[in-house]
């Protein structure tokens, strides 16, 4: 290594440390909309399901998500335990990336979600529905398929399929299978698939709900294997296998690649899923309603709010007695 190889070296470390994202920006209260560009306060965000005034979607973190979806208190179904998360040992022995080791972006991933793995699990009660609900975290690595998310999905389908719930979700948002883990992570597409296979076997309603990108081997493997594909909101994007990229990089050009490709509006004109909600508050109604037609349940009603007008209620009651 002579000294011009060296200091290119030091050029590339001191770039990734300026890089690197400054501590304590997660700590700020005021979020910038990417669509309209306000600057709103986090607390108000909070109060309308974290959407701008300009309908903008931010993502929601998945404990929000299972306390707006859950009527009370739900039980959350830990991650196995032992199950190796980086089985290649994945690490970079030279080149600009010398040093870099996979593991530490897992612990990091940890520390930052206080989650085990990129799913959030839990069972619950909602709409006095028995259900147990699957959220990706999209801070935890982009969502991504790992081998111990593959575990942790198939615990929570088992736990599904024993209690015998009445609805299974999926809140889908997920940069796809962990290509650090080789063919462990791939097998990840092959063990979800046989996970809901054994869930419609027991004749468990089903929902896939697209809260932002979802793409490569999840969008290829459990995605499409729901009874309902719902997107939460038409800013839902990049939903898609592989991106405009490389997509345009396979078809030698963008000319075919239409200006739709993997949007919710693009995803519904080609009948890829059944229906963009306007916004995520009616993701729980809407839920409700359908399994309540699945599972023909009607919602229980008083005898007397059976009856539009109350006084036809009490002149048939007069009737009677
Ligand atoms: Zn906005």
């Amino acid at each position: 290594m002579n000294w011009i190889t060296r200091w290119k070296k030091i050029g590339i470390k001191v770039k990734q440390i300026f890089k690197k994202q400054p501590i304590g920006q997660e700590a700020t209260d005021w979020k910038n909309c990417p669509q309209c560009k306000k600057i709103s306060y986090k607390p108000d965000l909070f109060d309308n399901s974290y959407i701008c005034e300009c309908s903008f979607h931010f993502d929601l973190p998945p404990k929000l998500r299972l306390d707006y979806l859950f009527d009370s208190t739900y039980e959350i179904i830990e991650a196995p335990e032992n199950i190796d998360p980086d089985p290649l040992n994945f690490e970079v022995k030279d080149g600009a990336r010398e040093g870099y080791k996979y593991i530490n972006k897992i612990k990091k991933y940890r520390k930052v979600t206080g989650q085990q793995t990129a799913l959030m699990c839990a069972s619950g009660s909602i709409s006095n529905l028995n259900a147990v609900v699957v959220c990706f975290n999209p801070k935890f690595g982009a969502g991504r398929f790992g081998p111990a998310e593959n575990e942790h999905f198939l615990k929570a389908a088992n736990i599904a399929i024993q209690k015998k719930v009445d609805i299974w979700i999926v809140v889908y948002q997920s940069s796809g299978i962990d290509v650090h883990t080789g063919v462990t992570g791939l097998a990840g597409m092959t063990k979800s698939i046989i996970a809901m296979n054994e869930i419609k076997k027991n004749n468990i309603p089903t929902f896939c709900v697209a809260a932002r990108a979802t793409a490569g081997g999840t969008y290829a493997s459990s995605f499409f294997m729901h009874d309902f594909i719902i997107i939460e909101s038409k800013c839902v994007e990049n939903l898609l296998f592989s991106g405009k990229r490389v997509t345009a990089n396979i078809l030698k050009g963008t000319d075919q690649i239409p200006d739709d490709f993997g949007t919710a509006p693009g995803i519904m004109k080609s009948g890829l899923a059944d229906i963009t909600l306007e916004n995520r508050k009616e993701l729980k109604d809407t839920i409700t309603k359908l399994a309540n037609i699945i599972l023909k349940k009607e919602e229980t009603k008083t005898t007397e709010e059976a009856y539009e007008n109350p006084e036809d209620f009490k002149k048939t009651a007069s009737t009677a007695s």
